[in-house]
């Protein structure tokens, strides 16, 4: 890896941050506060969050067996993906890499940033040669985007090509690792110590069924989550959300209880998918939702809204010509869609 500093905008590396009034004072000792402005009625709402998310990032830090300082949490997974190229990435100077298929917001941030956006096609098995990704990059490759479990395709990363990967770009490698819950593969995370250059991505948007409250995990280095810190609005995190997580984090075999219930729906529901005669392929996932080849997308897809059940279109996304991507349900709704689906006539 480069020095960090030579990976980092100069800009943001030289910035002084802006120091909020509960930053400035941290201790927990005092009982009056006149220092930031807030009204005194209405507790708890009147005052301001924990900007840093201390607790939280406490217990967090206990279940992925990470230290507190090598998380960020952001306004979902998106907003950590936004600040990575605030981070890194000049304007109109730099680039990145990243697989395709993947997940589209990597490109959005991409182009809102003005960075330019190198696409690496995936084989036919949606795998990746770390080789090929490196070939793509030049001195102005700040970040390779990986996805793993891999959306929209559904399947793992080959584990060796992510390290041989990590090990030998330059710049930082972003894991997105949203699905890694429901996959058999462990987190990357065990390899933070040995790689400085690696930033994973999980949320509490999937497997902990929290979607709503907008919280996304990054880990990484120290000085990673120092620089992310830095550039970050002062209470990115609401006391709402802050609560909310913390009661799931109380709640966490609850978590895993769902993931075991959804894998064995996912068997289910895939099995029963490849005897469906609208059904040309069922792909292999290790995520919550799996990818489907059909006859006639478009058709299918309109056939599936008009009875009440929304699944993705992604016939329009580079290998998935005529695919479907199906999220695993309760057991009713799967039920409800394969009975609908036996009932389709092409
Ligand atoms: C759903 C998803 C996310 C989650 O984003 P949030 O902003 O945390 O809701 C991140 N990455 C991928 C690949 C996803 O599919």
């Amino acid at each position: 890896m480069k020095e960090l500093k030579d990976l980092v905008r100069p800009n943001v590396w030289n910035l002084k941050p802006y120091s909020s009034a509960r930053k400035e004072y941290a201790g927990n000792d005092a009982s009056i506060f006149l220092d930031a402005n807030e009204n005194p009625y209405n507790a708890p709402n009147n005052r301001y969050p924990d900007p840093l998310q201390k607790d939280l990032k406490k217990r967090i830090a206990t279940i992925k067996s990470v230290r507190p300082e090598q998380i960020y949490l952001g306004n979902g997974s998106d907003e950590s993906i936004d600040m990575l190229f605030r981070v890194f990435c000049r304007p109109g100077v730099d680039n990145v890499v990243a697989i395709a298929p993947t997940y589209g917001m990597y490109e959005v941030c991409a182009e809102v940033n003005d960075i330019e956006y190198r696409k690496v096609l995936l084989d036919a098995s949606f795998q990746f040669k770390a080789s090929d990704l490196l070939d793509a990059c030049d001195d102005f490759t700040k970040l390779i985007f990986l996805c793993s479990p891999n959306n929209p395709t559904g399947n793992d990363l080959n584990a060796e090509e992510i390290i041989r990967l990590v090990s030998q770009f330059q710049g930082i490698v972003v894991l997105d690792e949203a699905y890694i819950d429901f996959s058999d593969t462990p987190s990357f995370i065990r390899y933070l110590g040995e790689f400085p250059n690696l930033v994973i991505l999980q949320t509490f948007s999937k497997a902990w069924g929290c979607a709503a409250i907008r919280l996304g995990m990054a880990f990484a280095s120290e000085s990673i989550v120092e620089l992310m810190n830095k550039i970050k609005y002062p209470y990115n995190i609401n006391l709402l959300t802050q609560r909310e997580a913390l009661d799931m984090v109380g709640r966490y075999y609850r978590v895993q209880e769902w993931v075991e219930s959804l894998l064995g729906e996912r068997k289910r529901l895939m099995n029963e998918f490849k005897k469906l005669p609208c059904c040309k392929q069922v792909y292999p996932s290790d995520a919550n939702f799996f990818l489907v080849r059909v006859g006639e997308a478009r058709k299918l897809y309109a056939y599936l809204v008009e009875k009440g059940i929304v699944v993705r279109n992604r016939t329009n996304i580079v290998l998935c010509r005529h695919c479907l991507r199906i999220t695993v349900g309760t057991r009713p709704e799967n039920d409800r869609l394969l009975e609908v689906l036996k009932e389709y006539r092409e």
